[in-house]
């Protein structure tokens, strides 16, 4: 970073002798302050100390240890200005044990003037171990006198960024302390009944706590004061739900009509489908079809395990709106899932008329413009893509219905779903991740959830075998075997990193090794630096029967589907996530063989990995090993509020803190009805953003 050249300064200096910020620089340090997200004077009073710094003690020089934070009290022997490639100050202090170092790469003359010969000063930083002995670089400086009486709190150190002095920041939250009406939004009563304390004095307390306080309880967010923030996060994000949902009422919504133009679209459908819908699929399709034909837009979560038949429910929703004439949209989380979707869908809808428009991030520039423009005039009915489908150019002349697969982002489904403020299409999702209860409890209390649970008839559980890679000459045997008999094979090896490069020469790699290892087979090679075309390529040729062995990576991960491939192998098993094996292991077994997949494992095994393979071994119930997953990893990070994308808590946790966020579900609604100002405040002042993700 570029060292802006100190501001001349006109001797304004803080109680605590360090300058203050001269005018100059306050536009930069705004924007520094905009860097951490700090605009608001209610951002600053949330921006919590990252740790706190008991500034009652003093540390003789001689037992500084560096590393560590100390603050000494020494007298200034030797100060000067020298230069080291540039302009800086350097000051040798020294108290009964020893000296110390004091180096500033910029100052202003104020702190010259601290650091004048013979001066009593205190310095507090960090102590770093020079050649020239311990030295303490841009310490936090003052007058002994002026230090002298002791701190009644203990001093807070924040979270910052480079440029951004801590002295400066604490002042500026300490001025937000003071002068912020800090109006409580929780009505004394309600505080009383739950039992929390006031808002002015728990963020007083959060910053500048009494010295005898638990400093470890307090920087890990178990001290009881840190409940009252806790709720306050949760109640705003209750109230921001109440408010969307009420938003999505009164919206009108794109009623499937019963005397549809092109009436008998999804029925046709049902009828040129190759099987019949399983009970739970009927159930499902049911339930979908009755929001569909309502005027409150739907909002419905479709789950269910990896090949539970999810696709069709989707296209029979698309055709049940367009036969009513609206548009349909399906989006999916990657290239190759799209275009999957694209192949399948265009195969049972195009023969019933409908035009399907695919728009992808990499379409040329001429097809993009013809999709964009079918899409707007209406004459292509439905869209299937990736997420360039959420970008603003892309606009639909009457969007009736979204559907988003495998997508785990509320936050895209809703930005899709939401852009018109007086009219909302009906809002379908798919997903083969169970919801967490807390999750559903607390977040999704907006959310219609129906479940697919059971497999199309004819499916057999997949065999699953745990091999050493020392065996794994076997393992190439069966696949020979699996290919003589008319089947071929996935072998899987981990991403390394999604499109990089990395990934493509440790494919590569694979890919030379089963070829030398199967050199009669027709081997295919599938990763995420293959361009998309060269990816559906190979794709369409695994399907086609072309390709006897198709070596991947977890690009194959979600919805493929190519029922001879029967066997997967999957390499370094024990790297993959539980859910990516189990998603991985879906793609099989969609034939009338009993498919079979291989974990190739690396020797030796920690305890934990050979435990998760474990689960994976013993369950093909995706609920099942996800529970067991939740349980080994710990809560909060596997089926947690990131995953389903929204909006991440900062203080609260769903799991450990579910009693109160049920409390805050409570206060919401009385809030709500009792003191809606106080209510509409306290969102504004959490989530500023709200409207960004629930009301769009
Ligand atoms: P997922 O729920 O994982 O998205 P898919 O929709 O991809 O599952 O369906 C998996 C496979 O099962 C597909 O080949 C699909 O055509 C087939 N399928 C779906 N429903 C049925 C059914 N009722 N009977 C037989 N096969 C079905
Ligand atoms: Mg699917």
């Amino acid at each position: 970073m570029a060292a802006s050249k100190p501001a001349p300064s006109r001797g304004r200096v803080a109680r605590d002798g360090a300058p203050a910020p001269a005018p100059v620089e306050r536009g930069r340090l705004t924007q520094l302050l905009q860097r951490l997200g700090l605009a608001r004077d209610w951002d600053l009073l949330l921006h919590v100390p990252l740790r706190y710094r008991d500034e009652s003690t003093l540390t003789p020089i001689s037992d500084l240890v560096p590393g560590e934070e100390a603050q000494v009290e020494a007298v200034v022997e030797t100060c000067q200005v020298v230069f080291r490639g540039r302009r800086q100050l350097v000051a040798n202090l020294r108290d009964a044990s020893g000296e110390l170092i004091v180096r500033l790469l910029q100052f202003f003359p104020s702190q010259q003037a601290l650091l004048a010969v013979g001066r009593r000063v205190r310095a507090i930083g960090l102590v770093r171990g020079g050649w020239m002995g311990v030295e303490m670089v841009h310490p936090q400086l003052r007058a002994a006198d002026a230090a002298a009486t002791r701190p009644l709190a203990l001093t807070p150190v924040y979270p910052s960024t480079a440029g951004l002095p801590q002295a400066w920041l604490r002042r500026r939250i300490e001025r937000a302390l003071d002068s912020a009406t800090l109006e409580d939004t929780l009505p004394a009563p309600m505080r009383a009944e739950l039992g929390l304390p006031e808002l002015a004095s728990t963020l007083r307390f959060v910053h500048y706590p009494p010295l005898q306080v638990d400093m470890a309880a307090l920087t890990e967010r178990r001290h009881p004061i840190w409940e009252r923030l806790k709720f306050d996060e949760l109640l705003a994000q209750q109230l921001a739900l109440r408010r969307a949902r009420q938003r999505r009422e009164t919206r009108a919504a794109p009623a499937a009509q019963v005397d549809a133009p092109r009436v008998g679209l999804s029925r046709a459908l049902r009828k040129a489908l190759p099987f019949d819908l399983t009970a739970a699929q009927k159930a499902v399709w049911g339930q979908v079809e009755r929001d569909l034909g309502g005027h409150v837009p739907m909002n419905r979560l479709v789950q269910g395990d990896v090949g539970s038949g999810k696709t069709v429910i989707a296209a029979l929703a698309a055709a049940r709106a367009i036969e009513s004439g609206w548009q349909a949209a399906l989006m999916a989380p990657t290239e190759l899932l799209a275009e999957q979707h694209f192949g399948r869908i265009v195969e049972w809808l195009a023969p019933l008329g409908i035009e399907v428009a695919w728009l992808s991030g990499r379409l040329r520039a001429t097809e993009r413009r013809a999709a964009l423009q079918a899409l707007q005039q209406g004459q292509a009915q439905l869209a299937v893509g990736t997420h360039a489908l959420v970008q603003p150019e892309v606009r639909f002349a009457r969007l009736g219905l979204a559907i988003v697969d495998e997508q785990h982002r509320f936050g895209v489904a809703q930005r899709l779903a939401l852009r018109d403020p007086a009219f909302a299409p009906h809002l379908l999702m798919l997903s083969a991740t169970p919801i967490p209860r807390t999750l559903a409890m607390t977040y999704l209390a907006d959310l219609d959830v129906s479940v697919i649970d059971q497999l199309p008839p004819g499916r057999q559980p997949v065999a699953t075998k745990l091999i050493s890679r020392g065996r794994r000459d076997e393992v190439l045997q069966k696949i020979r075997a699996e290919v003589a008999a008319g089947r071929q094979a996935y072998w899987v090896c981990p991403m390394i990193e999604e499109g990089g490069d990395a990934d493509a020469s440790a494919a590569t790699q694979v890919y030379q090794q089963i070829s030398a290892g199967l050199p009669e087979l027709r081997i295919g090679l599938l990763h995420g630096a293959l361009a998309p075309r060269e990816r559906s390529t190979v794709m369409q040729s695994f399907a086609a029967g072309a390709i006897d062995v198709l070596v991947a990576t977890t690009v194959i991960e979600v919805g493929v589907d190519v029922p001879n491939a029967n066997l997967m192998v999957i390499e370094h098993a024990q790297r993959f996530g539980l859910a990516t094996l189990h998603q991985l292991r879906g793609r099989i077994g969609r034939g009338a063989q009993r498919g079979a997949c291989v974990l190739l494992y690396d020797e030796p095994l920690s305890e934990v990995a050979r435990e998760r393979l474990r689960i994976v071994f013993d369950s093909d119930d995706g609920f099942e090993i996800a529970r067991l997953d939740l349980k080994l990893r710990g809560p909060g990070e596997f089926l947690g509020a990131r995953q389903w994308g929204l909006p991440l808590l900062r203080f609260a946790d769903l799991e450990r803190d579910s009693a109160l966020a049920e409390r805050a579900r409570e206060v919401a609604a009385t809030l709500l009805r009792e003191h809606p100002q106080a209510a509409q405040r306290h969102v504004q002042r959490w989530l500023p953003q709200a409207s960004d993700f629930l009301d769009a």
